[in-house]
């Protein structure tokens, strides 16, 4: 804090057992950090043999049977993270033009990376105020509709179905980043169901998964054998080391084993519900809070668009967010300061499947005690 009195300390009674709620990366079990070192770990040993192998392999598979994936579908995997999946998209998904869900950061980072490529028409891009998102709808000569199912700068979620009256053969590319492994989906509204595991899969960067429809692997094979594609940047050589359930080059095996363990633990007690669960009982209890105080609301107006992953909370001039998240940190309560450009006097806090709900409990408690100490 700048001024010069003694820094707030929060009884430990009312702290969370965990104090990390950042909305990604984010928070990893203990347990899970732990396996890594065990006897037995994959850490320090060769991709290309058996143990890892057989990660990826299993890994493919509690994903396939969490999101229930259709017949056809293939569980894609590469290094880069979403933001990397972008430019694969740009490289072998978009024949001339794609539309865009552009609100948020995560929304319009796509577009820019679309509207920079020369090969490419002139994205259409359908905005929406921060707080809030735009409804797609079909645009002439689009072969690609993009859009984020959860939108993590202010945590606004869209829904995940074909766009009507789009052509036939229009690929759906939904950015789930901060949605997979928190909420569910209909994959088969979906061409590439595309994130990265360090949100709701409680593991670390570095690595993207997608799953791709067969519409979208033939664009893939077509558009590569006409274009020229970087290596890295090429989703079929990417499917190809996918089936033999390795990666082009070497991943982060801290990244995979930490990915495997969240998605076992999830899968072991009840899969997506259980997830479902979770996610929504600790936003919920964080939206209920900022429905009931008079000095805080959910930034997210309609209830419907309302995430149940990311809780974005818009404090009233009375309550300074700035100091309440600089006595948050320094008692150990963390990340929840909200994302860079999205609004000024907002906490965004991640309410990931990781995060036990009782932890979100505990930290409306030290977030009443904090503003009625300021
Ligand atoms: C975090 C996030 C990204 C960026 O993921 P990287 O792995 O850092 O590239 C993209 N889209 C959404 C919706 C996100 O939440």
């Amino acid at each position: 804090m700048t001024n010069d009195r003694a820094p707030l300390i929060i009884p430990d009674r009312l702290k969370p057992r965990d104090g990390r709620f950042g909305s990604g990366p984010s928070r990893v079990p203990v347990e899970a950090l732990e396996a890594l070192a065990a006897p037995g770990s994959v850490m320090g040993t060769s991709h290309r043999q058996a143990p890892v192998k057989s990660l990826v392999a299993r890994l493919q598979e509690n994903l396939a049977a969490l999101y229930r994936l259709p017949d056809g579908y293939q569980v894609v995997l590469g290094n880069g993270g979403s933001n990397v999946f972008w430019d694969i998209a740009v490289c072998c998904l978009i024949e001339h033009r794609s539309a865009h869900g552009a609100w948020g950061e995560f929304g319009r980072k796509f577009v820019d990376a679309v509207a920079a490529a020369p090969f490419l028409g002139e994205p259409v891009s359908y905005a929406a105020p921060f707080g809030q998102a735009a409804t797609m709808v079909s645009a002439d000569g689009v072969d690609v509709y993009a859009w984020p199912q959860n939108e993590t700068s202010t945590g606004v979620c869209a829904p995940v179905q074909r766009v009507g009256g789009a052509h036939d053969g229009a690929l759906m590319l939904i950015d789930a980043t901060s949605s997979a492994g928190g909420m569910d989906a209909d994959i088969s509204q979906t061409d590439a169901y595309y994130f990265a595991p360090q949100k709701n899969f409680a593991s670390d960067g570095g690595l993207w998964a997608a799953f791709c429809s067969p519409a979208a692997l033939e664009r893939s094979a077509r558009l590569t054998a006409q274009r020229w594609v970087p290596p890295m940047l090429n989703l079929t050589v990417a499917a190809e080391n996918s089936a033999l359930h390795q990666t082009l080059n070497t991943p982060a095996l801290a990244t995979l084993a930490l990915f495997d363990h969240q998605l076992t633990w999830l899968l072991e007690n009840g899969g997506m519900a259980f997830a479902e669960a979770r996610t929504q009982a600790s936003s919920g209890a964080l939206y209920a809070w900022a429905e009931a105080k008079p000095f805080v609301r959910p930034f997210v107006a309609d209830p419907a668009q309302r995430s149940p992953v990311v809780a974005t909370l818009q404090f009233d001039e009375s309550v300074d967010a700035k100091a309440l998240t600089s006595v948050m940190r320094a008692n150990g309560i963390v990340d929840i300061e909200p994302y860079r450009s999205a609004g000024p006097n907002q906490i965004r806090v991640g309410c990931y499947a990781a995060v036990d709900p009782s932890d979100v409990d505990a930290l409306i408690e030290c977030l009443d005690w904090t503003i009625e100490h300021l």
